[in-house]
């Protein structure tokens, strides 16, 4: 088990040795997908994860602390970063579909009003986070797919790329591989589920006025058929906030998530029947453990505290808390 726990006194980030930071007071917590095979992991890979995480949970943070900074800013720019890094499946360094596109999707969500913004299926926007955000802030809409979604993003002025600009060598060795192999994501139940889709990414924040927000970012799943929208897109399956409960972002088999309304379940469970984030999280992870899926919740309640609970061998994730004290890890430490 890696634990790190860093101090942001003034941004500073500061290596202690003091054990796990609490996580009863949590500002802002980010996931980076479930985790590689623990063996397939290099050292490499892991210190530049970590090293991405600690960024985003820090530009998080930044906003957080910044005078009228939300939590829903924070979730944009933690995300952006991740988006940006090529070592998870969301923006630069997301799968490639079983046409050899990249095809993402985002959503973005707000506790105080449940105001929403996604998009599915994008391929030239940089960030599709602030897409997603465009869509809830900038017009009447919750949710843009495909080309019409490109063109709105270039019309409201966000970064729009080449494809080419996604591809990564990994990733391409990975689309070669599953081609060779003729896997398909398409068959019933997907039997042949490929750890290497893993990396969707993931924010839940709490701010000063005491809103939450979420947001969740992705490429899907590695050799997806072209037009496949996955739960990241899909508000209630893998993103949800209402200030009345909780934030939740999730990764993982989107149609299991999808068809348990997965990110809502743990918000009705605490909402109706008070089940801590603790409680209510591990319950809709135990749904999905007992149907063979794998996933993973990050869920953030209205009093900061925090859960991120995962049925797989590993989760990347984050969190920092009031004191500004970070704390990182990638396998165990549940
Ligand atoms: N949930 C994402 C999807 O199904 C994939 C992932 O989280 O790894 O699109």
């Amino acid at each position: 088990m890696h634990v790190c726990v860093f101090l942001l006194g003034a941004l500073q980030l500061t290596a202690t040795s003091r054990g796990a930071a609490d996580v009863n007071q949590v500002i802002i917590a980010v996931h980076g997908g479930l985790a590689l095979p623990r063996h397939e992991l290099t050292q490499e890979r892991e210190r530049e994860i970590r090293s991405a995480l600690k960024q985003s949970l820090s530009a998080g943070y930044k906003e957080l602390s910044a005078k009228n900074g939300t939590s829903l800013r924070a979730v944009v720019a933690a995300i952006k970063i991740l988006e940006d890094s090529p070592e998870f499946n969301a923006g630069k360094g997301a799968v490639f579909t079983s046409a050899k596109t990249i095809e993402l999707d985002a959503a973005v969500m707000e506790g105080k009003d449940c105001r929403a913004g996604c998009v599915g299926a994008v391929q030239h926007i940089r960030n599709p986070i602030e897409a997603a955000l465009a869509v809830m802030e900038r017009s009447r809409y919750v949710l843009l797919v495909g080309p019409a979604a490109d063109a709105f993003a270039k019309e409201k002025g966000l970064e729009i790329v080449d494809p080419e600009y996604f591809s990564t060598e990994y990733r391409l060795k990975q689309f070669e591989k599953l081609k060779a192999s003729r896997s398909t994501f398409d068959k019933k139940d997907a039997p042949d589920r490929q750890k290497g889709n893993r990396g969707t990414v993931g924010a839940v924040a709490l701010d000063h006025a005491g809103n939450l927000a979420a947001g969740t970012s992705t490429g899907g799943l590695a050799f997806k058929m072209p037009g496949r929208i996955g739960d990241s897109a899909i508000i209630g399956a893998g993103t949800y906030a209402d200030n009345r409960a909780c934030a939740v972002s999730a990764t993982g088999d989107g149609e299991y998530f999808i068809r348990s309304c997965a990110a809502h379940d743990v918000f009705a469970r605490m909402f109706y029947k008070s089940a801590s984030a603790t409680e209510a999280s591990s319950q809709v992870i135990d749904g999905i453990r007992q149907k063979k899926a794998e996933g993973g919740l990050i869920v953030l309640d209205h009093q900061g505290q925090l859960a991120m609970p995962y049925a797989a061998e590993g989760m990347y994730r984050g969190y920092v808390n009031r004191n500004g004290e970070m704390q990182i890890d990638l396998y165990g430490g549940r």
